[in-house]
């Protein structure tokens, strides 16, 4: 068996304290399996992260026991979308996992990005 990249690492980032509500975000969705947020430092006019409350620390720790959940992170993402009015002019949806991918904070997270067009490539 392959090392599982990233449990390793001791965890309880940022993310996991606002789930917890020990640190304040404006949070615009909640269920069982995940928590979602304004991003702190919006790189459009709507940027929102969705996280699962399961600490996988990035997409390459992920496995297939977590098929089910990264599914609910995608179909969250595309309901705050609609709720954003996003669903017409179009989102952009990101996942960084690891250095290359420009992850900055170990714990799972779907960027949702929108209200303005995404150039590509990306940076
Ligand atoms: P990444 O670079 O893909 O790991 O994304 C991490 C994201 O978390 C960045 O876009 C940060 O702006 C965002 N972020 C970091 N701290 C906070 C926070 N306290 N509240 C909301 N967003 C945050």
């Amino acid at each position: 068996m392959p090392p599982v990249i990233g449990y390793d690492i001791p965890m309880s980032t940022i993310f996991s304290k606002i789930i917890a509500r020990e640190i304040p975000a404006q949070i615009v969705y909640e269920d069982d399996l995940c928590l979602a947020f304004r991003d702190i430092h919006a790189q459009a006019p709507v940027h929102i992260l969705v996280i699962p409350k399961k600490e996988i620390p990035r997409l390459a720790a992920a496995t297939t026991a977590d098929e089910p959940l990264l599914g609910h992170l995608v179909l969250t993402a595309r309901q705050i979308a609609e709720k954003e009015g996003l669903l017409e002019s179009g989102f952009r949806i990101v996942i960084n996992s690891g250095p290359d991918g420009g992850e900055t904070v170990p714990h799972l997270h779907v960027h949702l990005l929108g209200g303005r067009p995404m150039a590509w490539p990306p940076g």
